[in-house]
């Protein structure tokens, strides 16, 4: 066995765990140190509890020594998205105006890690409020690509990818809102999963647009994910769009891995213009391998797909403008008196608090989404959005008709460099085109590396849609075509990426 705990998968590392090969403390202490030696160049965490981390880890050491029954992840660290409530730790969203708050309560997933014996190593760094794709709009600077530290690690959430692909956790949990789960799986080889709406429950989880955000696993294996979904999802009374059904058996889908039979359609309208070259190449020899194990492939037309990304724009900012509401200088973190005004009013401090604390796209969303609700246009805007929800939707309704899965390319590019994109909105909203449709109807997604793009050698993704509350799907297609992947490349995509080293090492 590799003697590096950093380099094991959460499975592997479990299995050492359980067998008292490697103590949790060992196991997190060997991440904390990988988090020391390179953190400084990937920046993906924004807080690091390395305190917490270990004494979770002794404890979860301790009850095992006493021969306790524990959870089958006990003892694996996991690093959490900055935007999910920790209590006693802080908890930013990537926003100067959460700066210093420190949360009273737990969200429902975290709890649940903590109540499996995962000691949680720190907050990973994020697009602010979760809006973005690049994670350069977190007021804390950007996190890097671990490929290609000049690069983008994709967003919102591309600490929690980067967190995994450079070994500075084995799992990582993100949330994913248009893709902000996928797109950073894609570029930067590793899986992400978004579960089906309501699989995994949103309590704590500070809310971007609440009919869209869901939280999931970022991994480096399909089967990690599958081991990190069935901790975190499941019914919760404390968020009403829970589903109240049991966890769907991923952890069985994912060791099947077996597509004889099964019906894969190619979405039609995702994966022709404006996709890079490399990107529809692997995406294409992927196809060919689900074909080869005896999948049946077909090209299925989802036509309102082509107006997702409008539809998207509208209803996002809407429930967004209204969920940030909130943050007025009166509850949370921040508040800023405006200068030169000797006895301001409320509001003359929710003004220049909000001015202070949110950054350019958070405030362009504002106005976007307040504009559409406004009275005279939340019929034009908003409610025409909502139609086009629906037709989406009826396409996922007629396309499950014909196929078990659906596949396309996760995201257009591969990583793009830092800055490329900061001046033009319309082109980093163009990096969800393929993964919001799922968001819109409520359907599950994963993103699986797909291998190398010839003409820049970084990774892309395929990403696997199933119908709601079918997430077994996904686990089952994914596990299969990550062992033909894996055979053809002889060992993970990530073995190929630039190693890592501490600055000066
Ligand atoms: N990139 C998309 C956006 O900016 C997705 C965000 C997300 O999934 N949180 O809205």
């Amino acid at each position: 066995m590799n003697t590096d705990p950093t380099r094991l998968s959460a499975a592997e590392l479990a299995h050492a765990i359980a067998s008292k090969e490697l103590s949790s403390v060992e196991v997190v202490q060997a991440h904390l140190d990988r988090i020391a030696a390179v953190d400084a160049d990937v920046h993906a965490f924004l807080h690091v509890d390395g305190a917490g981390a270990l004494d979770a880890a002794r404890a979860v050491d301790e009850r095992r020594a006493s021969g306790e029954d524990l959870h089958v992840l006990a003892g694996v660290p996991i690093a959490v998205k900055d935007v999910m409530a920790t209590k006693g730790l802080p908890t930013t969203c990537g926003s100067k105006i959460l700066e210093g708050w420190i949360p009273p309560y737990d969200a429902t997933l975290v709890s649940r890690l903590k109540a499996a014996g995962m000691p949680i190593l720190g907050k990973t760094n994020m697009d602010e409020f979760a809006m973005g794709s690049s994670t350069e709009h977190s007021a804390y600077g950007p996190t890097h690509n671990p490929w290609d530290l000049t690069r983008i690690p994709g967003g919102s959430g591309g600490g929690s990818s980067a967190v995994v692909a450079a070994y500075e956790a084995p799992l990582a949990i993100g949330t994913d809102t248009g893709g902000s789960i996928r797109q950073p799986a894609s570029v930067t080889g590793t899986v992400g999963v978004k579960p089906t709406y309501g699989g995994v429950s949103r309590y704590g989880l500070v809310a971007l647009a609440s009919s869209l955000d869901q939280a999931g696993p970022c991994t480096r294996t399909v089967l990690d994910a599958a081991l990190l979904h069935s901790v975190i999802g499941g019914h919760d009374p404390m968020d009403s769009t829970s589903i109240n059904a049991p966890v769907p058996s991923v952890v069985e889908a994912a060791r099947r891995a077996d597509v004889k039979g099964l019906k894969v359609g190619v979405i039609k309208e995702l994966g022709g213009e404006g996709y890079q070259a490399g990107v529809r190449a692997r995406f294409d020899e992927s196809v060919t391998l689900l074909q080869e194990a005896g999948a049946e492939v077909v090209e299925v037309s989802c036509p309102s797909f082509d107006y997702a990304l409008a539809a998207y724009y509208l209803i996002l900012p809407s429930e967004a403008s209204s969920n940030l509401a909130k943050f007025d200088a009166m509850r949370y973190g921040l508040r800023v008196l405006p200068e030169g005004i000797e006895d301001p009013s409320a509001e003359q401090v929710m003004a220049a608090t909000r001015d202070a604390g949110f950054g350019d796209e958070v405030k362009r969303r504002i106005i976007l989404g307040t504009y559409a609700l406004s009275s005279g246009y939340y019929d034009a805007y908003y409610g025409q959005a909502q139609k086009v929800r629906r037709l989406i939707a009826n396409d996922f309704s007629t396309a499950f008709e014909q196929v078990d899965v659906l596949v396309s390319p996760t995201a257009p590019t591969t990583a793009f460099k830092l800055g490329d994109k900061l001046d033009d909105p319309m082109s980093m909203y163009l990096q969800d085109v393929a993964t919001i449709p799922a968001n819109l109807a409520g359907v599950p997604g994963m993103s699986l590396p797909s291998g190398l793009a010839d003409e820049d050698g970084l990774p892309t993704g395929i990403q696997i849609l199933a119908p709601a509350t079918q997430d077994e799907r996904l686990y089952n297609v994914g596990a299969a075509l990550e062992k033909m992947l894996v055979d053809r490349w002889g060992g993970p995509l990530l073995a190929k990426a630039p190693q890592l080293t501490a600055k000066g090492a």
